[in-house]
């Protein structure tokens, strides 16, 4: 996989982190990655099946002491999922809507 640091094409397989997954280096940056870099889920120690129920719980309205209930998971971290999260769908909203053609919108309009 390409580096996502600096986009460098040759990275290596560089042994695996404690949770198991693959761990990548790249010989261009010297910086070292794992499949989920640039995902919500890079280096949290929670479950990904956690972080949806959190996103999940959050989105249908649950209060931040309930999700921290429901998922068993500290109030900060909840917090800090949800963060993380909107922050995300936010980027991906930015970089999609920048990609819109007005033009087409108008003539659509
Ligand atoms: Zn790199």
């Amino acid at each position: 996989m390409p580096c996502p640091l600096c986009s460098h094409n040759k990275t290596h397989k560089h042994g695996k982190t404690s949770k198991g997954s693959q761990r990548y280096l790249c010989p261009n940056c010297k910086q070292t990655f794992t499949d989920t870099f640039d995902t919500i889920y890079y280096r949290r120690q929670v479950s990904e099946e956690k972080v949806r129920i959190v996103l999940q719980a959050h989105c249908e309205g649950t209060s931040l002491r309930g999700i921290s209930r429901i998922s068993r998971l500290s109030y900060n971290t909840g917090v800090s999922l949800i963060r993380a999260g909107s922050q995300k769908a936010q980027l991906i909203h930015n970089a999609q809507v920048q990609a819109v053609d007005t033009d087409a919108i108008a003539a659509d309009a």
